[in-house]
């Protein structure tokens, strides 16, 4: 295995890149976890009891990952839905870390958006089979320019959506059942985070359907705004 990329590639590696806030680097963009369930008022109405005793994660590809401000309507779904969350960005390796050891390798945080083809997220679930799918799809991980805030743990702050103008969800980080350093932590047990990860933290209450020409607005204390249209 080789990691350099001056080595003899049979063709171009491709790497993506997310734009910073009041920067000309780009992130370069690794793997994309998101975790299930992380507010108790959304696992409520999704009908499902809190797991307190470990978090899920699922990953998204990372094509999913958009900075487009219109994002066509994607195919295979009858109910696309919004999840708006926290998104934490790493900016170094960390493996099998503590809770008190994840904030060293915080390098930003973002405001996202899960989009979920609950459909068919739905129907997997019934028939017990994976959602992957469902969850990771092009353009699957709309998220607003990086907050660059190397080392700093984000544990409250109103986190909010409007779908054309409308509020739908409204929710604060401080009811995140799993925080921040406790994500990094638990997922770093189970496989080494590299720079250029990005967790998706949960979503509050409100989650919706979308439609074709929604404009979407989402907004998260001390952390950004995002907004785009389907197209
Ligand atoms: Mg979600």
């Amino acid at each position: 295995m080789a990691e350099d990329l001056k080595a003899h590639f049979a063709f171009k590696p491709i790497i993506r890149g997310m734009e910073i806030s009041g920067s000309k680097e780009l992130f370069p963009i690794g793997k994309v976890y998101c975790v299930g369930r992380n507010y108790a008022d959304h696992a409520k109405e999704m009908g499902v009891n809190v797991d307190t005793d470990q978090p899920f994660f699922f990953s998204k590809p990372s094509q999913a990952v958009s900075q487009l401000t219109s994002i066509p309507f994607p195919t295979q779904t009858e109910n696309l839905q919004h999840e708006v969350e926290l998104v934490v960005f790493l900016g170094s390796e960390c493996s099998n870390i503590s809770p008190s050891e994840s904030k060293q390798h915080i390098f930003g945080y973002g405001v996202g958006i899960d989009l979920t083809k609950r459909d068919l997220q739905t129907a997997a679930k019934k028939a017990s089979k994976p959602w992957d799918l469902s969850k990771g799809f092009d353009n699957s991980a709309p998220i607003s320019k990086i907050l660059k805030k190397e080392g700093l743990l984000l544990s409250e702050g109103n986190i909010s959506l409007k779908v054309n103008g409308q509020k739908k969800q409204s929710g604060n980080l401080s009811n995140m059942i799993w925080k921040v350093d406790e994500l990094i932590s638990y997922l770093s047990k189970f496989i080494t985070l590299k720079a250029g990860d990005i967790i998706f933290t949960g979503t509050p209450s409100g989650v919706g359907k979308l439609n074709i020409n929604d404009k979407i607005e989402a907004e998260i204390e001390n952390v950004g705004t995002l907004a785009f249209e389907l197209i």
